[in-house]
């Protein structure tokens, strides 16, 4: 699972497409873990998780 921000989105999305060959799911991440949990490229809070 990749934790990204808005910004990062799209990103996400394509690195799991290429690297796991499957179409990803986005799923908003718990408002619990928002303010623990940074963008994977960024430093940005975490928005979405991408996974599959
Ligand atoms: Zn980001």
């Amino acid at each position: 699972m990749i934790y990204c921000c808005d910004d990062h989105v799209d990103m996400a999305l394509d690195t799991v497409v290429v690297e796991e060959e499957t179409y990803p799911t986005l799923n908003s991440v718990p408002s619990e873990l928002k303010l623990s949990t940074t963008c994977e490229y960024c430093q940005n809070m975490a928005v979405y998780i991408v996974g599959n």
